[in-house]
């Protein structure tokens, strides 16, 4: 409490840098940048891409083939200034930038979404993690089970194929590259989970994950993560 007091009392006289442009701020980011940040306000439902009619509500991809994810939140488009600040959460590990894209998210989710029984980061190959040394994931969901009061569960699913990132495939390559990729270890005995992530790129991944817990017989499966690629 005390601690707490003299912190805000010190961030009063000397705020610190803001994470995108430097200039001094009260908050993680000033109030420009924080106005630049690209949202992506229509979307689809399912999968979270940016959709141009803003009364269309599900894609025309998931309205043929619809998918095992049930809902998602995606609040930002992969673009200018977010994927900066993603690019140094994920490769070189700010994880202080992790921390104010939780909180980013925490607060769409806030207002939005329907609280899940249980989060679950979308989880790394452990040769992958042994590379980076954390899962990006992880580093989201920790705050974001802690802001939002939620239980999280990182040992249930498992990756079981180092496969290579997303984006660096094509379309028709992501769905076969990920065929497989998880295993679901110990099923959570919950009804509804929410799987967090920091960019979702087609849904491929996110999608597959969705199928194995349904699979083990959770009945709805979200997606919670920072951006999506258009
Ligand atoms: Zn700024
Ligand atoms: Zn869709």
């Amino acid at each position: 409490m005390v601690y707490n007091c003299i912190n805000n009392i010190l961030t009063l006289l000397y705020p610190a840098p803001c994470l995108l442009c430097d200039t001094p701020a009260q908050d993680a980011i000033c109030p420009d940048c924080q106005a630049d940040l690209p949202h992506n306000r229509h979307s689809c439902r399912c999968c979270g891409l940016p959709l141009t009619l803003a009364d269309e509500a599900t894609c025309g991809h998931c309205l043929a083939h619809p998918p095992a994810v049930d809902r998602s939140f995606i609040p930002y488009l992969y673009a200018a200034p977010i994927d900066q600040l993603i690019g140094r959460f994920k490769f070189s590990g700010q994880l202080a930038q992790g921390r104010l894209l939780s909180r980013l998210l925490a607060d769409h989710l806030r207002q939005r979404a329907e609280m899940p029984d249980l989060l679950i980061p979308v989880p790394l190959h452990p040769q992958r993690l042994r590379q980076r040394g954390y899962n990006q994931a992880l580093e989201l969901a920790k705050p974001l089970a802690r802001q939002l009061g939620l239980a999280l569960d990182h040992q249930s699913c498992r990756r079981i194929q180092p496969t290579p990132p997303q984006h660096e495939l094509k379309k028709h390559q992501r769905k076969r590259n990920i065929r497989g990729a998880f295993q679901v270890t110990r099923t959570p005995a919950v009804n509804h989970v929410a799987l967090v992530d920091d960019v979702v790129t087609t849904g491929s991944t996110v999608n597959e994950l969705a199928k194995c817990l349904k699979q083990r017989g959770v009945a709805r499966v979200d997606v919670w993560a920072v951006a999506r690629t258009p």
